[in-house]
């Protein structure tokens, strides 16, 4: 699903169906439908690299509009490729929060929306269907080598308390076609989950690993009780989609960053 192009003002976004059916208010932004200027055109979430202010600004007031909350109720970190995760109850400043470190964000409280931010890296959103938390994730290379996305689900059912019904969507990132790595970072890849080397490392004869990131986010979420039928793909590659997508591969220092984000909902548990 897209948001229409033809709505003056309206960010574009993808979602996923597993999540929208389960009530989750959410969207993978695309590049689309914000006001930065070149080369962070146009729907980019950060100051640091050089955009305007103003500008970034903006694009938070259309990110919010398209989930349907207030845009101080938007939250995301300062990313290190890190595990740290970061609970949110919407009382917060979000100018604060932006400056934290950390790759997770997570609420319960309804009408708080979590996201995260990336230029190649996968983003994960999950939801608890019973309790209504839910919980945004940025798994880079490091990140899934540090299997942050078993650590995420592992602090979202904390936060859920018992019972808990998690979903989950893996975001667009860099994806095989585009994503060659060294061979030491292919073999910290085959390592780090259950879905075996073979199946996640590609060598074609003669080329640099290709690997298949997605995969290994399955097999991290299926080994914390999301089997395939709860974890829905919102597919894309960064790399190689200069249209929809920034990526850090492609444009290096002077690529904007995508947003991800999640609403938390409201609890089902009396
Ligand atoms: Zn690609």
């Amino acid at each position: 699903m897209t948001a229409k192009l033809d709505d003056p003002g309206a960010a574009e976004a993808l979602e996923s169906p597993l999540l929208a059916a389960s009530g989750f208010s959410h969207a993978f932004f695309t590049r689309r439908g914000g006001v930065s200027a070149p080369p962070w055109d146009t729907l980019s979430f950060a100051v640091a690299l050089g955009d305007d202010p103003a500008a970034v600004r903006e694009n938070q007031e259309r990110a919010a509009r398209r989930l349907g909350v207030p845009a101080a109720r938007l939250y995301y970190l300062s990313q290190v490729h890190g595990l740290a995760a970061r609970v949110l109850t919407g009382d917060e400043d979000r100018d604060a929060v932006v400056r934290e470190v950390g790759d997770v964000t997570l609420s319960r409280v309804a009408g708080v929306a979590c996201g995260v931010r990336s230029a190649d890296c996968a983003p994960v959103l999950l939801a608890d269907r019973r309790s209504g938390a839910v919980a945004a994730v940025h798994s880079g290379w490091r990140g899934t080598v540090l299997r942050v996305v078993v650590e995420a689900a592992r602090a979202l059912r904390s936060l859920a308390g018992p019972g808990a019904e998690l979903v989950a969507a893996i975001g667009p990132h860099i994806e095989a076609c585009c994503f060659e790595v060294g061979e030491d970072v292919a073999a910290d890849l085959a390592a780090c989950s259950s879905a075996g080397g073979s199946a996640v490392v590609r060598v074609a004869s003669g080329a640099r690993p290709h690997v298949d990131v997605r995969r290994i986010l399955r097999a991290q979420l299926a080994e914390v009780g999301l089997d395939a039928a709860t974890v829905d793909d919102v597919s894309g590659c960064t790399a190689c989609d200069p249209v929809r997508f920034f990526s850090y591969r492609r444009d290096g220092q002077r690529s904007g960053r995508l947003l991800s984000a999640i609403v938390a909902g409201r609890s089902v548990i009396s």
